[in-house]
This record gives structure tokens, sequence and C-alpha cells, in this order.
């Protein structure tokens, strides 16, 4: 049953960056809001380019001329929304967003008097604080109740800066006690993204987090839906800039959406799916732009359980695979390569295995400039046995159901592409998928051919 009782469905809505990037995008979001009253409980992240300025902000030996070139642009971006708003407002709006930036310029001041990971979460933590802001006062103007509330006070982490662990169960009574009870007649606009540690300090779940962040207190409210709306219609059945016969899925299963999140989907950050599945919470992602369109429904039971639902393409994979004769017939080989792994804080896709070498994947992150494979973690596996690193390969993942009882399985997906090189394959752990790597040359034309022969 519903915490708040005065409505039939509570809903979550968390609007991404680009859905609160200037003024028109954020009224289209707010009538979103005012057109299902539903709706109690919104989530924002900064608005596009924030985040990214930010962190640049953060970084070590930025000149304080740059500091102030970054701060007016942030100043620029939130200062465009609220001149579209009534003039007492938009003062009084524009008096709290500077005054958050001056406090901004303090903490990259401290940052660049002495680095540490604690400042970088508490600088980056400012572009949800605006945008928040903004955006309660968005609603106001078209005449929603909206108040604006600190995330803080509820969403409690470790002090795991950049990738903060929430405690949930605090999460939970934190919210019952504070939150709760404001959602019965108002809208409550709060940020995602960001939390607090024990000692009041400011952390951040990670890049993108504000998705995890949304799920996080749809399930802590007890919500009935969660809605991310984003700029794309939903989840496709590939990245439609790869091919133009991609299309928007209308229903897709827990099971298979948390697959394509991690294996590329770029639309909901990996960590989102989990509170939803834990609560069963259905899930709706949508454009703002458009939103009579529709979206992709993502829920425990959908009506059709194709083979084939989706193809997913994840770029700059580094497949490493370690050889050693000591493995034939002996135990404990792998869990020694694991805990080096482990120890540099690396995180495994894939696995392959033969009789003396495993073959593992490793996902860069994108935009990251050099290998998550350092020299270091080489030179300590080189201890165990041989190394290869190999790099230029992309991930392809096909996504669907019943995978591992399917018969032709094989013959449909690798018929199709049966010029290509196929460097390793990864199928039966999940019913939910295959995947397998191809060079990052032929990434595109593979995707494209299977979606062909797969979907059309
Ligand atoms: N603003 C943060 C980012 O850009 C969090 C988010 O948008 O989800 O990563
Ligand atoms: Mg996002």
């Amino acid at each position: 049953m519903n915490l708040v009782q005065s409505i039939s469905s509570l809903t979550v809505a968390k609007f991404g960056g680009t859905s609160v990037a200037d003024f028109q995008a954020m009224l289209r979001c707010a009538n979103i809001i005012k057109n299902d009253t539903n709706n109690r409980l919104v989530v924002v992240s900064a608005s596009a380019g924030v985040t990214n300025y930010l962190v640049r902000l953060s970084q070590e030996n930025v000149a304080v001329d740059e500091q102030k070139d970054i701060v007016e642009n942030i100043r620029t971006i939130q200062v465009n929304i609220t001149q579209h708003l009534a003039k007492d407002v938009a003062s009084e709006l524009n008096q709290e967003i500077n005054s958050l930036l001056d406090e901004l310029t303090q903490q990259a001041l401290t940052q660049s008097l002495q680095f540490s990971r604690k400042t970088t979460d508490a600088i980056l933590a400012f572009g949800e604080q605006l945008s928040s802001r903004v955006f309660t006062q968005v609603l106001q103007s078209i005449n929603v109740a909206a108040e604006y509330f600190n995330v803080q006070q509820v969403m409690k982490t470790n002090s795991l800066y950049g990738k903060a662990v929430v405690d949930i169960k605090l999460l939970a009574t934190q919210s019952a006690q504070l939150l709760v009870p404001k959602l019965h007649d108002k809208v409550i606009v709060t940020q995602g993204f960001i939390g607090q540690d024990s000692q009041g300090h400011t952390t951040t779940l990670g890049r993108g987090g504000s998705d995890y962040s949304a799920a996080l207190l749809a399930e802590a409210i007890n919500a009935d839906n969660l809605s991310i709306w984003t700029d794309v219609e939903g989840i496709f059945t590939t990245d439609p800039r790869i091919t133009d016969q991609a299309r928007a899925i209308k229903e897709i299963s827990f099971g298979e959406a948390a697959e394509m999140a991690t294996f590329g989907a770029k639309i909901l950050h990996p960590a989102t799916l989990i509170p939803a599945m834990r609560c069963n919470i259905p899930v709706f992602v949508g454009s703002s732009k458009e939103p009579e369109k529709g979206g992709t429904q993502i829920k425990q039971k959908v009506d059709s359980n194709p083979t084939y639902r989706s193809i997913a393409l994840r770029r700059e994979q580094t497949l490493v695979t370690v050889k050693s004769p000591a493995m034939l017939h002996a135990s404990g080989f792998l869990a020694k390569v694991f805990t080096v792994l482990a120890k540099h804080d690396l995180s495994v896709d894939l696995i392959t295995t033969s009789e003396i070498s495993v073959a593992l994947t490793f996902d860069n992150p994108s935009g990251s400039t050099q290998s998550l494979i350092t020299n270091a973690v080489v030179t300590e596996l080189e201890q165990l046995c041989e190394v290869s690193v190999e790099h230029g390969l992309s991930l392809v993942a096909v996504i669907g159901n019943g995978l591992t009882s399917a018969k032709g399985i094989g013959q449909s997906i690798f018929q199709t592409i049966n010029d290509i090189n196929i460097r390793l394959i990864c199928h039966g752990a999940s019913a939910n998928n295959i995947c397998f790597l191809v060079a990052e040359a032929d990434a595109n034309s593979v995707v494209e051919k299977l979606h062909n022969s797969l979907f059309s």
C-alpha cells in the first residue's frame, strides 16, 4: 500500500541532464509533473554540461583564471534559465545561485591548495544542488506546489568518495520520517548523484548516478513507479546511431534490461535496476522532449519473451590472457590471479578458459586516456604466469530470452557474420545474453548485420 495515501500510484520522476539543460527543457519536464499528479518526488541531474565543468574544476593544478571561467560558465547556464522566471523570483534565486557559486569558488581554491577526493566530491555536488533549486522554481512558475529538499538528509553513505555506498536501511527510515510526510500535498524536488557521509561530508555515487539515486529513493518511499526521463524515447533494439533500423522497445523484463545496461546501452546507470528489481517497481524510460511518444516499460513480467530482444555494443574493451602450465590439474591458480585483480580494484567482465590459459575482458571507462591494465598489474600477474594484453576490441552482446535452452542460436548469430574474426565468445552463464569480442573496426558492421538478420 502507498505510504502516501492521497494518491493512487506514487511515482518518482527522474530528469537527466539534457532534460534540465535550459529553460525550455525544464518547462517541458515541469509540465510532465503537472500532467500526472502521481509524480510526487522529483530527482534531478545537474543541467547538461555542468558536471563536466565541475570535473575539470576539481582536478589538480587548475589555474585561478580557468577556475573563474568555469564558475562563470556554470553561472551562465543557470541564469539563462532563471531569466525566464518572474523578476522577483529570478532575483531571489540568482542570489542563491551566486552564494552557492561563491562556496564553489572557495572549494576550488581549497582543492588547488591541497587536492583531496573529499573536496572533489564537494565540488561535483554543486551541479545537482543548483539544478534542483532552479527546477523547483520552474515548477512553481506553472503553479505546481513544489518544495526543494536536500537529499543529504536521507542519502547517508560511507566515505568512499567518488563511489560512495548508500546505507539503504537508513535511507528508508530517514525518508519515512523526513520525506514521505511532505509528499502528501507537495511535489518534492531533490538531487540525484549526491549523498553525505557520517561526518557530514558530501559524497557522490559515481558518474551518471542520478538514475541510481532515484531508484533507491523509489525503494525507500515504497513508490509504485519510477520514471526515468531522458532524451531518447526509451530503450532501443540497438544504438540508433549504428543503424536506422533500430526501434524503441515497448516492454522489456528486468533481467534483459539489466544485461543491456551492463553491456553498453548507455541509457540507464547499470545499478538502477537493482533496487527496482528488489522491490518490483516498474521502471519507465522515455523522452522528456516527446513524452507523448511513450517509452519503454521495464518490469518483472512482460507479455512477450522473444529469443532476441536487442544488441548492445561496448567499445574499448581490453582482453588479458594469462597462461601458465602450472594451471594444468592445479588448484588455486585462478584465485591468485583474481587476488591481484581485486587488489587493483579491477572488475572482470567475461571469462573463458582452456587447459592452461584464461582469457579475461575488462571494460575501459569511456573517455579514459590510459588503460585500466597498468604496468603494475601486468608486472604482478607476470609473477604468476605469462600475460598478454590486447586492446582495440569491442564487445557485442546479443540480449534475449532462453538463450541457453533455445536451439540454433550459434547458427543464427554467427552465420550472418561469418566473414568476421570473432576473438572470444561467452555463452551459458546467463539465459539473457551471448557475448563476443570483435575488432573495433568491425564492430559497427557486425551490429548492423546482426540487427538486420535478427530483427527484420
Ligand atoms: N550529474 C552527474 C553526472 O553527470 C550525475 C547524473 O547526471 O546522473 O554524472
Ligand atoms: Mg545520466
